[in-house]
């Protein structure tokens, strides 16, 4: 049995957590920022990176102390290397080299989507590889087949906007503040999701992947034409995004088959919506569904002490010259989506 200190600092929550190889997690402490972003209706990476260095390293005494433990138990510290905002990510990453250095215990580099994607494991003993995933979050919209700890195939990805981020934008546009994804949630179950005509972008579309920049476009002129309720746009949008989800799954399900399981993981996961229309397509080929409990599904420590369990386990530890990635697919061998911008 290994236990493994997690360090996550990567976009706006500061977290430590301890996470024993037998799926125990000792402590896992977490300091969101909401407050600090709040004022400009998104994350400020300055601000950001500000934060986490004042935070994390009370937040990961606090931990051990949860957790009744000192460095000298822990056998590995895994912290986020990328992708990310940049100063944050180096926030963790250099605090987890500090204290391997102090402590003499190996650095493990963790993929923050690697940390999502073997989450579903630390709650499921019974999830075996492969599994199809579904990561929407503020950051990213992919599926992916995760086939072992390290092997991931992305089946799609977005070409612009993740699926979390165009929830925040139509929050935005509808006043209803930040973070806006259970506002817009919340807002959408007053309004008719008929209502609006709100396009479904690459729905149908021969290559697999995901695009909903057109679709927050149509928000604001919805928004802006004056002819609709603002609860009927939200009602509309959640629709749209629902059935934009669904199609692109549906797609990559008829392409490359299924799986034993369906996991959904990142933020979005929380949609009861999302969730609802996953757990039917799902049913619909024949998969079993697991969708971690909600706070596993945002950003936490957790994930990344469980992603660096496993990788321990493999032997995979890294050096402490390992440098920041601000990208960092899961799958190198993914070719770019056409027409994507700069975050595939
Ligand atoms: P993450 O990037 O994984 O930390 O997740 C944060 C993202 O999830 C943000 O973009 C939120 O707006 C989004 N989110 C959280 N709750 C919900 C919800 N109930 N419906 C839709 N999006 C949500
Ligand atoms: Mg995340």
């Amino acid at each position: 049995m290994s236990l493994i200190l997690g360090i996550e600092s990567s976009c706006d929550e500061t977290a430590a957590a301890l996470v024993t190889s037998d799926r125990e997690i000792l402590a896992h402490k977490l300091a969101g920022q909401e407050a600090e972003h709040a004022p400009y209706g998104g994350v400020v990476p300055e601000i950001a990176a500000r934060a986490h260095a004042e935070i994390l390293t009370p937040l990961i005494a606090a931990a051990l102390a949860e957790a009744g433990k000192t460095l000298d138990d822990v056998d590995a510290i895994a912290a986020t290397a990328g992708p990310g905002l940049i100063g944050g990510v180096m926030v963790g990453l250099v605090t987890g080299k500090a204290l391997a250095m102090a402590a003499g215990k190996p650095l493990i580099a963790v993929n923050h989507l690697e940390g999502h994607a073997l989450s579903p494991r630390l709650v499921n003993p019974d999830l075996a590889f492969p599994y199809l995933l579904m990561l929407v979050s503020g950051g990213h919209c992919q599926i992916l087949r995760v086939e072992g700890v390290g092997q991931y195939r992305r089946l799609a990805t977005t070409i612009d906007d993740a699926a979390g981020e165009a929830f925040d934008k139509t929050a935005k546009i509808l006043g209803l503040g930040y973070p806006g994804g259970p506002r817009v949630e919340a807002f959408a179950r007053q309004g008719d999701p008929k209502a609006v005509p709100l396009p479904r972008p690459l729905v149908r579309s021969p290559e697999p992947h995901f695009s909903f920049a057109g679709l927050k476009s149509a928000v604001v002129r919805a928004h802006q034409s004056g002819a609709h309720k603002p609860e009927d746009i939200a009602a509309s949008f959640q629709q749209a995004v629902v059935d934009c989800l669904r199609d692109r799954l549906e797609k990559a399900i008829q392409d490359h088959g299924s799986c034993a399981h369906l996991v959904v993981a990142g933020g979005v996961a929380a949609n009861g919506p999302i969730r609802a229309m996953l757990e039917q397509v799902a049913d619909e080929n024949g998969m079993a569904f697991t969708a971690p409990p909600q706070w596993l599904c945002t950003d936490n420590a957790a994930m990344i002490a469980w992603a660096g369990a496993e990788r321990f386990a493999a032997g995979l530890t890294d050096s402490l010259d390992f440098v920041a990635r601000p990208r960092w697919p899961l799958d190198p061998t993914a070719e770019k989506a056409r027409g994507a911008g700069v975050k595939a």
